[in-house]
């Protein structure tokens, strides 16, 4: 798949700055430092890796390298002080404040980095590497289908606040409860259906599958961005192209987690 990676990257050390519960399962940490001049901002649906301190460590500890050696760096360190490491959207960069926020998914203890934003509090560590960004329409797309679940409502609020205003898009958001529903800016030309979950046992991204799947789409050659659960985009993207004909360079799908399994790090 395209991504389109930053030109410049730098292992930089950031410390939380405040935090902000945005609804029952969303959470804004901002981060801040001087490092954050390092940080090549693209936009879009850019994200970083993020580096956590593990329950028990008393600082962070990150491979040096920015390169791709940061992995093998990662795997050599001892387990006593490896961080976490886990992929998130920026969701806000100001560069005059050096601050970037990140929105998290509160979905529960089970998962270090939900647990680590739930509890964050100024003055705790998190580093973080530039990595790419995977939205990236043609031109002469007629129009656009976005589509996600909570994980992926950062990247996809962010992409429709950068958005030109002349936009043609349809938009399904899945979020696990009304609560989660938030005002988005309008565009004349964006059609945005929010999608609450009722059953709390649905694996998510099941009802944006399916959603999408029984709704009538517009003629003309659209650009796809399907994100979340690694069933949502790799289902949805065998719909579009099976029976709608869209070519597959014309898709962009993510898996941004998988349900019943942890990020690898
Ligand atoms: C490019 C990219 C951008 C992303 N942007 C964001 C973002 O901006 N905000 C965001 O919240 N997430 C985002 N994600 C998804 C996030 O990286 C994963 O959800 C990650 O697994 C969370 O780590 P964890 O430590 O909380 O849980 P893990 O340790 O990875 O998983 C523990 C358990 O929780 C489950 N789980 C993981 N994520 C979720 C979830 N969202 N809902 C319910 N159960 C879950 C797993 O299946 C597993 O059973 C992004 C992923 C990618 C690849």
């Amino acid at each position: 798949m395209r991504v389109e990676q930053p030109g410049h990257r730098a292992m930089i050390r950031t410390r939380v700055v405040r935090t902000e519960r945005l609804s029952k399962h969303f959470v804004t940490v901002t981060l801040g430092g001087a490092e954050l001049a390092d940080f090549a901002f693209l936009g879009r649906d850019q994200f970083v890796r993020l580096f956590l301190p593990r329950a028990g460590q008393e600082r962070l500890h990150m491979p040096a390298s920015a390169d791709k050696r940061w992995f093998e760096q990662l795997r050599a360190m001892p387990p006593s002080r490896q961080p976490h490491v886990r992929s998130y959207s920026v969701r806000r960069f100001d560069a005059e404040a050096l601050e970037m926020d990140v929105e998290f998914v509160d979905h529960g203890d089970a998962g270090p980095a939900s647990a680590w934003a739930s509890a964050a509090v100024p003055g705790d560590e998190a580093g973080l590497l530039a990595d790419g960004v995977y939205y990236l329409p043609p031109e002469d797309a007629d129009w656009q289908l976005l589509v996600g679940d909570e994980s992926a409502v950062p990247a996809l609020v962010s992409i429709l606040e950068q958005a030109p205003a002349d936009l043609r898009a349809l938009v399904y958001l899945e979020v696990p409860s009304p609560d989660d529903v938030r005002t988005l800016p309008r565009l004349p030309g964006v059609e945005v259906h929010w999608l609450p979950r009722e059953d709390a046992h649905a694996v998510p991204g099941q009802l944006a599958l399916e959603t999408v799947r029984a709704a009538e789409l517009p003629e003309g050659r659209p650009y796809c961005f399907l994100a979340g659960e690694n069933a949502l985009p790799t289902g949805l993207r065998r719909t579009l192209v099976r029976e709608h004909g869209v070519p597959k360079e014309d898709i962009a799908f993510i898996g941004y987690w998988r349900h019943g399994r942890a990020a690898l790090d």
